[in-house]
Formats: C-alpha cells, structure tokens, sequence
C-alpha cells in the first residue's frame, strides 16, 4: 500500500501574502479584487478532476465574505480547518489575541461550513521558537492537530531545530503538530511545498515525497489559490525579490499540480493526523 500524503490548500486572497504585508495595508483589503472564490473553485475543479481530497486551511476572514465558496469546499468531501483571521503571524500576537483570533476564525469557518474546525495551520509557518505558547494555547481551544511548523531556514519563516515528522508538541495533551515536508539533502533541509513547488521543476518534490514515504512516512504538501491565477493583479511596489517568488511560472502551475496528484496517494490532512496520532500513541 502507497503511503497517503497529506495535501493541503491554504485559502487566502493574492493580496494577503506575508510578502505584501509592507506594501498593501489590510485597511485597503476590502477595496482590492477578490479573486479567492474563481482561483479556489479552480483548485476545487483541479481535484474533482483527479479525484483527490484535500484540506482547505482558510482565513476567517474569506469564509466570513464568501460562505458559499466554503459550503462548495465541504460538499465536494474536502476538510475545512483554520488558517487565523487575517494571515496575522502567531509569533506577532499574544497568546490571548492569539486565542481571540482562533475563536473569531473557527466561529466563521463553521458558521459558513456546518462541519467541526479540529485543523489549524499558522500564516506563513509561524509557530516557531518566537511563540513557544501556540501549540498550548491550541490545545486549550480543542484542535486536534496542527501543521504550522516549517522545519527549515527561510528568510521568512522556518523552525530548523525543529522534528521533520509528525510529533506532539506538548506532554499533557493530544494535540499533534504534522510540519511541512522538508526534503533532506546531507545535513540541510529543503522546502518542498508552495513557491519552491512553483519556481523549481516537479521532480525535486518528486523525490522529495518520495524520500519520506521510504521512511513510511507522509508527505505534507501545500499551495495556495493564486498560484495557479496568472491573471492576478501586479502588486508594483513590492520588493524586487517578492515579486520574482510571486510571480514566477504561475501558468505552469496547474499542469504541475495534476501530474503531483497522479504520481502520488493524496488525502485530507485530518486523516493524515488520525493515523500518525495512532503511531505516536
Ligand atoms: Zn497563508
């Protein structure tokens, strides 16, 4: 039996990326071209059409604007957990507006969904080693698991000290952490998922998943809607760097994803967690 991989989709609008935090203020967001709706019911169309099921990590604040798109995300078999309100970074907040931002996300996501939140996946990685209190605070509010730590060095993100596989975070709670795949290359960790996916060819993360399912292990795979929208707006101000990453062979995007998700077992990241808590326990 092939390994299932854990695939995952992270539900935000092209505007609400870490790397235009400094040049689009979140006041302006409600004025910018929504685009999350038609680019995630393209992704929704993308698996329907390889028959794959996935794990939609949304913001509060897209299900509390299109609820129907939610209700679409749920029909079609995927999982809809939490992504925060408004892509703030964990490692920004408090632990208690850490908690109010949890609640006001799971409050819209299952209003909007009818189904229960037990998923919770950081903006841009960020439980890290600046929010040792995240996965505590997490157990508090009932999740079941979260996918928040990138174990790898990132100018934006990333927890390189941190396990590579699926592992409970705290001593006195069930709450497990599943980090995004890293592939390893000698002592070094590469990230497979989201831009790296996009900008580098498809075999890396190939080998990459398959590495890890050599070790019986799942892969956790993610991307966002945008990524496969070549006709998004131009963000101009943006650093020279960001927009390289942001724009870069995003029509190749889709040929990508469908040939990923011929080549390997994919499912919801809620059944990825159910079986590695079993093996945890
Ligand atoms: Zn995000």
């Amino acid at each position: 039996m092939p390994v299932e991989n854990g695939l995952s989709v992270d539900v935000e609008e092209w505007f609400q990326v870490g790397a235009f935090e400094r040049v689009i203020d979140k006041a302006d967001w409600p004025r910018l071209q929504s685009r999350v709706e038609a680019n995630t019911g393209a992704v929704l169309d993308l698996f329907a059409e390889t028959g794959v099921k996935a794990t939609f990590f949304t913001l509060g604040w897209v299900a509390e604007r299109c609820p129907v798109l939610i209700r679409r995300i749920v029909a079609a078999g995927h999982e809809v957990a939490s992504h925060g309100v408004d892509h703030q970074r964990v490692f920004t907040m408090t632990p208690d507006q850490f908690r109010i931002d949890l609640r006001r996300a799971r409050a819209a996501l299952e209003d909007a969904s009818g189904t229960r939140v037990i998923g919770y996946r950081a903006p841009s990685f960020s439980i890290d080693a600046r929010a040792p209190w995240a996965h505590q605070v997490l157990a508090e509010e009932g999740y079941a698991y979260s996918s928040s730590v990138a174990p790898v060095r990132h100018d934006h993100y990333g927890w390189p000290e941190a396990p590579r596989f699926a592992f409970r975070p705290l001593a006195d709670a069930d709450l497990i952490e599943l980090p995004v795949t890293v592939a390893r290359i000698g002592n070094r960790h590469l990230a497979t998922g989201g831009g790296f996916f996009r900008l580098f060819p498809s075999a890396l993360t190939n080998w990459a998943v398959r590495q890890v399912n050599a070790l019986d292990r799942p892969a956790i795979f993610y991307f966002h809607p945008w990524e496969i929208d070549p006709g998004q707006p131009r963000v101009a101000r943006a650093p020279i760097k960001s927009k390289l990453r942001h724009y870069s062979r995003l029509g190749a995007m889709s040929g990508k994803l469908r040939q990923l998700a011929a080549v390997h077992a994919w499912g919801r990241i809620d059944g990825v967690a159910m079986r590695e808590a079993a093996r945890l326990r």
